[in-house]
């Protein structure tokens, strides 16, 4: 049924991004020619959703974050040797974040560059990963250390994918979903405290909602700073902490940055005057995300430091001067750890 399909279309510098709301994977055999077109997905995704690739030419990768590394790209440019793939290509990621990552970047290289799309299918894919053209691959420890900047062609939204997304999927989206609300939306933060992951899991209508609105705020954000000078660092909210205590404890991404999140708003309140910082702790229970954890801060405070956004003895830190407007603000370091040391302390005493 592609009846309900809404498309729109998003500008950037250099190109823009046809986007099909609401339709199906069928449609896809509409916006390129099967024959000239690989498929990029992932193990989990081809033996969930394998009948719809029938009669497409399909490279299947191992799933998880451990194979966004030069080596699977390696092994997709082999594979698209071998289906005599040429300029006039096009690839198309379905997938999570990993695949959309892996194929932006092998695109943008492939004979210096082919066409690309993606259907994304875990909720972090569709509002954030598959949007905005950074694509690439980590490097040991180092994230996304080589990649480009490209925009895709177009983006497929099939919501039936999100059916079979396991539940830790589910939260770390709304990890991404609830900071966009919180950089740039309040009416988006009201509608999420008015719901839950639960009922929202059953609503297709919210949830659609939300997708939607989530991908124009997205690219609102990048399509003014494209190649990431100023506003797009707003993104980085709950992140440069919570990068910290990614790399250092066993938690998810989304985890990770619901961490961070409380502790900025803690932050912003102290530094900014950000009134009901409390309704962020509120938001991120009721989407399943932790959001008190105790750690050793000066393990932490010496990775946050070492971050690439340090500037001197300041550090650019995100903060919300209220919710739905986030502002980037320099942090003295001595600053940071005294509060860095303080949050640390405070969850240890309410754990
Ligand atoms: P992922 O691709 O690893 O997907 C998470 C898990 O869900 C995987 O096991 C995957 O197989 C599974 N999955 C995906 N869709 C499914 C479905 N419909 N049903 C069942 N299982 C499904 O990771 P992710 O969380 O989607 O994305 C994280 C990645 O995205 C990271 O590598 C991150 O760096 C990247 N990312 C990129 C950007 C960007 O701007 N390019 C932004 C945010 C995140
Ligand atoms: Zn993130």
């Amino acid at each position: 049924m592609i009846d309900s399909m809404r498309k729109i279309k998003q500008l950037f510098s250099n190109t823009s991004v046809d986007v099909y709301f609401d339709s199906t994977f069928n449609h896809l055999s509409k916006l390129v020619d099967k024959k000239n077109a690989v498929i990029i997905t992932d193990e989990n995704i081809f033996s969930l959703h394998g009948s719809k690739f029938r009669n497409w030419n399909v490279i299947t990768l191992k799933p998880g974050e451990a194979f966004k590394i030069q080596l699977t790209a390696d092994a997709i440019i082999e594979q698209l040797i071998g289906f005599e793939a040429d300029r006039s290509t096009t690839l198309i990621g379905v997938g999570g974040g990993v695949v959309t990552d892996l194929t932006g970047y092998v695109a943008s290289i492939y004979m210096r560059g082919i066409r690309f799309g993606f259907v994304p299918t875990s909720l972090l894919a569709m509002v954030d990963a598959s949007i905005g053209g950074k694509n690439g691959v980590d490097v040991g420890a180092y994230k996304n250390l080589v990649g480009s900047i490209r925009q895709p062609s177009f983006l497929l939204y099939d919501y039936s994918f999100l059916k079979t997304l396991p539940n830790i999927e589910w939260s770390n989206g709304f990890a991404e979903i609830i900071k966009h609300a919180c950089i740039l939306d309040h009416s988006s933060f009201k509608l999420l405290i008015n719901n839950n992951l639960q009922s929202i899991k059953k609503d297709k209508k919210i949830l659609t909602s939300i997708i939607e609105k989530n991908v124009v705020l997205k690219s609102s954000v990048v399509k003014k700073d494209e190649f990431e000078k100023g506003d797009r660092k707003l993104l980085n909210f709950g992140h440069t902490l919570g990068h910290a205590l990614e790399t250092q404890y066993e938690l998810t991404h989304g985890q990770a940055v619901a961490l961070g999140m409380v502790f900025a708003a803690g932050l912003s309140e102290q530094i900014l005057g950000l009134k009901k910082s409390v309704e962020i702790i509120q938001v991120l229970s009721q989407y399943t995300l932790p959001t008190i954890a105790s750690f050793d801060a000066e393990r932490v405070f010496n990775i946050l430091t070492m971050d690439k956004k340090r500037v001197s003895d300041k550090m650019n830190f995100v903060l919300l001067k209220k919710i739905g407007k986030g502002v980037v603000h320099p942090i003295k370091l001595d600053t940071l750890h005294k509060y860095v040391s303080a949050y640390s302390h405070l969850n240890k005493a309410s754990k």
